[in-house]
């Protein structure tokens, strides 16, 4: 109830506030409104009224970030809408401060906000706290700044001129002299107070801008080869020792590197360098750190290619989109390797030209450096205009990229899943790279869906949306089929470069002819040994990190489990302890059977872990690394590995789907899946999706260069149809075959989905509260929708908490979503606590 009033109050305000303003001397309606809706990050489903005190009036708006007092302390929320009334009978507390002059949020993103918590159920106040900037002790100075319309104002004398208060002219005109730029602080001084300021921003004369103080000029030393840019170009070098090969390798393939930097992805120390220098092969210089800055970016160049004609028509179809000036969702399906962010690319640039601001979504952080790296070096000087929004960054840094968007310096945001909040206006474009990822999908409060909170958002600022994969989820080329968005096809690799051959290994017939149970099969080991022998690379995937992901007993079989969650934990050998996944805790390794103390325990399925140690010893002459969360902890490790095996100081890169994303390398020949199955086995209706997206993915890493490439896929069931399409890199074949699973079975996209979860860590309590909200929902069953549960959950034991799970299934949305609301209410009168009740609108996974 609360929050359907709420929204009808916003889309009235939201007219009056976007109403054109003729004299900057009227007052404007919503400041002059006594109370406030303000959203609290605290985990409830309503927000809070405040009374606005006459002396903040002018400077409370929708979008500002306020200090309010909240119980006995003070929390920092949002304004969401200014109203004439408060609600009877509730004491009402005042507003004690205003922290932004300029409102954090625009109006679109209170509306898009407004949306999120009504679709995806989720607590108002933690969908607005998710939209903010992090609030940071930034040293920021406010500064004004004359517009054009503002110097127009104050150049001429025009009606507008005549209609101003004189000494608000004046000011204009003191403004203009000044260089158009003064501190915030000396409009008191010449008697212009905060309001009169307000006044003079919403009529759009001056504008006003925080930035960023004490940036300190923090410098690194930068390694270059000598004088000139590429190293093919040197013609005469003396012979050079191995060591001196591997700089040679990393600046060639580089650029030049920070020296720290340079040290790691060669491997070799300090000393070599500083021979190298005096011996003029390199030379260094102090170079500027920026800490949103990508290490690689120093000197990048990236291709100008001509677009082929599958682009160009693909580039057709989103001009014809940009001309109609009106929303559109254009699928950008273009097989790996067909030059997607080239089209990318070249949409940013075209929106830009409009005028217009673009935001680029990508899955994960090391894409936001590859992809931001490209749009800096397309898009004007190298530290402007483009903004990275990704949680690697620290408080500060991410607030300051915040920010610098939202005071319009930037124009184009790359970011990953919370960077579509990204505060820009006059919003053209919203590119979803990769727009399968399951990383788009928020598994917390609040559970939205970036690729689908992307579509909404563009639609309500009438911007075109542009999806891209190699293998876009069922859902969004279903609707590509069915003429609700526009499908773009890029059917082949750039300059008709062939698709890697992927071949299957039957692991059942490889057991028969070698008895060996070594994860590595007899193919794949000679398949790897001829890449050492030809100096080209491999990549080898396996889905699961650790040494071995079961430990068994052979006496009475059981296995050891996490005691706060109902799952085996993993072995790690070179931590010497056994971990969950799911919620961290530890255990030292049992010497014998925790139940029948039988001491016969085995380990069981192979991880990364042990895919490294059997690769190390397969091939003992081979440098190898591998790539996991547990090697890959920041982002620096991460980068350091990706770009060691980029600059050719590896040979073998294993690890887990880390490796299947993006990257584009140009020397690798070979791909080797060791497990594919494992996936097709979890209870999940999207296990064979995730299958075909994963192994189309991985082989599309293969034979990206000049050199033509090769996959091998080890799987036990050679006859499911994810793995065979994924061979012939069919996907239509794919979709036509799922479809028909999914119609059947009724999931989506043929349903609209929502799995809600009961917990607690008290069992009774858990079952009680799933037996209540059973009776609510019990008369609903049939009536349009279906509801299956409560059951235990798949994991039925998740971080101490017992689970219990409904699923509802309907192929109306609004039944569904009428239904989910009105169990919320439900819970609400029954006091069943919000935080027990967890409701996951359009599930990912149902575990
Ligand atoms: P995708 O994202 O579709 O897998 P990429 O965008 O990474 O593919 O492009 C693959 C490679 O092809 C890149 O090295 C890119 O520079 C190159 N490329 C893109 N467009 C063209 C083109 N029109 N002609 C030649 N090479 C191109
Ligand atoms: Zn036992
Ligand atoms: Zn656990």
């Amino acid at each position: 109830m609360v929050l359907r009033k709420s929204l009808g109050c916003v889309t009235y305000s939201l007219r009056r506030f976007l109403a054109p303003f003729t004299s900057p001397d009227t007052l404007h309606p919503e400041m002059s409104l006594p109370f406030c809706n303000v959203a609290l990050p605290v985990p409830l489903r309503t927000t809070f009224t405040y009374a606005v005190p006459d002396a903040l009036r002018d400077s409370v708006q929708p979008g500002s970030r306020v200090l309010v007092p909240f119980r006995n302390k003070s929390l920092v929320g949002v304004v969401v809408e200014c109203v004439q009334h408060a609600p009877p009978s509730t004491k009402i507390r005042e507003i004690s401060k205003v922290l932004d002059f300029l409102p954090a949020l625009t109006p679109k993103l209170i509306e898009l906000g407004h949306w999120i918590t009504g679709y995806y159920l989720a607590p108002v106040g933690e969908v607005f706290r998710a939209m903010l900037p992090p609030v940071t002790e930034l040293r920021t100075e406010r500064q004004i700044v004359l517009t054009a319309s503002g110097r127009e104002v104050a150049d001429k004398e025009t009606a507008a001129t005549r209609a101003l208060n004189p000494q608000h002219h004046a000011f204009l005109s003191h403004l203009r002299d000044k260089g158009g730029v003064m501190p915030f602080a000396s409009a008191a001084k010449l008697g212009l107070d905060d309001a009169a300021l307000q006044r003079l921003r919403r009529a759009g004369f001056i504008a006003i801008r925080e930035s960023m103080l004490g940036r300190k000029a923090k410098t690194h030393r930068v390694i270059a080869w000598k004088g000139v840019a590429g190293i093919a170009e040197v013609v005469q070098t003396p012979a050079l020792d191995a060591k001196a090969e591997h700089v040679k390798a990393a600046l060639g393939a580089r650029g030049p590197l920070p020296l720290a930097q340079l040290l790691r992805v060669a491997q070799i120390s300090r000393s070599v360098v500083e021979r190298m220098l005096r011996d003029g092969l390199l030379e260094s210089w102090e170079e500027r750190v920026d800490p949103a800055e990508d290490p690689f970016d120093v000197g990048y160049v990236p291709p100008a290619h001509e677009l082929n004609e599958e682009q160009e028509s693909a580039m057709k179809l989103i001009r014809a989109r940009f001309e109609l000036g009106e929303f559109g969702v254009l699928l950008l399906h273009g097989v790996t390797g067909s030059g997607k962010t080239e089209v990318y690319m070249r949409a940013v640039q075209e929106t830009l030209a409009r005028g217009k601001t673009a935001i680029i979504l990508v899955p994960e952080i090391a894409l936001t450096l590859w992809i931001g790296r490209q749009c800096r070096a397309w898009f004007g000087a190298r530290f402007e205009g483009v903004a990275v929004l990704h949680s690697a960054l620290s408080d500060v840094e991410r607030a300051r990229e915040w920010w610098r968007v939202r005071n319009g310096e930037a124009r184009v945001v790359v970011g990953t899943r919370s960077a579509i909040f990204a505060p820009l206006e006059n919003l053209g474009l919203i590119i979803v790279d990769e727009e399968q990822e399951s990383s788009y999908k928020q598994e917390e409060t609040p559970r939205y869906h970036g690729r689908d909170v992307a579509i909404v958002r563009a639609k309500m600022e009438n911007a075109a949306a542009l999806p891209g994969s190699a293998t876009p989820s069922l859902e969004t080329y279903h609707h590509a089929r069915g003429g609700k968005y526009e499908l773009l096809t890029l059917a082949s690799r750039v300059e008709q470069r062939a698709m890697a051959s992927v071949e299957i290994v039957d692991l059942r017939e490889d057991f028969a002819k070698t008895h060996q149970t070594s994860p590595i099969s007899s193919a794949l080991h000679a398949g790897i040994a001829e890449c050492l022998a030809q100096k080209t690379q491999a990549l080898v995937l396996i889905n699961r990190r650790g040494y071995s992901w079961s430990v068994l007993c052979r006496s009475c079989g059981a296995s050891v489990q996490c005691e706060n969650c109902s799952i085996s934990m993993t072995h790690h050998k070179q931590r010497n302890r056994l971990e969950c996944h799911y919620c961290g805790s530890l255990k030292p390794i049992p010497k014998q059977c925790p139940k029948c103390q039988s001491k016969y325990v085995y380990f069981f399925g192979e991880g990364s872990e042990h895919l490294e140690e059997r690769l190390r010893k397969e091939f003992p002459g081979a440098r190898i690394a591998r790539l996991d969360r547990d090697t890959a902890r920041t982002k620096r490790q991460y980068q350091e590995t990706l770009g060691a095996f980029a600059a050719g100081a590896l040979d073998i890169l294993v690890g887990t789907q880390m490796l299947a994303k993006g990257h584009d390398f140009q020397r690798v020949t070979l791909v080797g899946v060791v497990s594919a199955d494992f996936s097709l086995s979890l209870p999940d209706f999207r296990a064979a999706e995730r299958t075909f997206q994963l192994l189309t993915q991985v082989a599309g890493r293969a034979g990206r260069g000049e050199l033509p490439g090769r996959v091998l896929i080890q799987t036990f069931y050679p006859e499911h149809y994810a793995i065979l399409d994924a061979v012939k890199q069919d996907y239509p074949a794919f979709y036509e075959r799922e479809t028909q699973f999914r119609r059947v079975m009724a999931y989506p996209p043929f349903t609209s989905l929502a799995n809600v979860i009961v917990r607690n860590t008290d069992l009774e309590k858990a079952i009680r509260w799933s037996r209540q909200l059973s009776e609510y929902f019990s008369p609903h069953d049939g009536k349009g929708l279906r509801i299956l549960g409560p059951a235990a959950a798949p994991l039925a034991k998740l971080k101490r908490e017992h689970r219990f799970q409904f699923l509802l299934k309907s192929p109306r949305r609004s039944v569904l979503a009428n239904v989910l609301s009105g169990a919320m209410t439900f819970c609400d009168m029954k006091e069943i606590p919000q935080t027990a009740v967890l409701v996951d609108m359009d599930p990912l996974s149902l575990m």
